[in-house]
């Protein structure tokens, strides 16, 4: 596969060029193109695997596609993660590759500035990254919605459940609407994991590294 393969268009194609990608990696390989088609879909991959950009491309065309049908405010995108310093990663490519349709992203995390976190949520964004207790939070305080939410991922599920975060990631899950598409990448895939998947995906397709 090449990255011709997954048909993204000049804007996104111009922003990988310039990451100087010389191919896929295997897990964009399998994963884009599930993404791509709306399917859920679980990632067992590890860091150094490439499955940020599995899973922020097909993001960037669904938010897209997403935005002409259903403008308003909130997110469309939501990405769940369990530290501050994989949130801020994640939003740095976010911004790197949602430049190319001028999307915006906020990173809200533990330890960071409630006040300056609501502040950037309100001026709106089209993609969140966070850290589960600090969306709740912000959820809870009305600094955003999720009623728009079609795009939800969790990012190494297994550390978040290790870090006992369960009970927030379920939560999350459970304020997304039903009709959402849902991605859970994992390092491993233990049974919890597994029983994870069972209840907040719909028929998901496994992706290997
Ligand atoms: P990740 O596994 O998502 O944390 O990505 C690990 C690193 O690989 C990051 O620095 C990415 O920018 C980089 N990367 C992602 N996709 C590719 C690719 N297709 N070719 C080379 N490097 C990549």
């Amino acid at each position: 596969t090449s990255f011709a393969h997954f048909g993204f268009d000049e804007q996104l194609m111009h922003i990988i060029r310039k990451s100087e990608y010389t191919q896929p990696t295997p897990i964009q390989c399998q994963g884009v193109p599930i993404a791509l088609s709306g399917r859920d879909m679980i990632g067992i991959a590890k860091t150094g695997s490439g499955k940020t950009a599995a899973f922020i491309w097909p993001m960037l065309v669904h938010i897209m596609d997403q935005k002409e049908l259903e403008p308003g405010e909130g997110p469309i995108a939501v990405i769940v993660c369990p530290t501050r310093e994989l949130c801020q990663q994640i939003h740095a490519e976010c911004k790197r590759f949602g430049k190319a349709y001028s999307l915006r992203s906020v990173a809200v995390y533990g330890g960071g500035s409630m006040w300056e976190q609501a502040k950037a949520l309100q001026e709106g964004a089209e993609i969140v990254v966070c850290t589960p207790g600090r969306l709740i939070d912000h959820v809870k305080k009305k600094a955003t919605s999720l009623q728009r939410v079609t795009y939800l991922v969790f990012d190494e599920a297994d550390r978040m459940f290790d870090m006992g975060f369960e009970y927030q990631v379920r939560s999350i899950a459970s304020h997304v609407r039903p009709d959402r598409q849902t991605l859970l990448f994992s390092a491993t895939f233990r049974k919890k994991i597994e029983r994870l998947a069972r209840d907040i995906l719909v028929d998901p397709i496994r992706v290997v590294q």
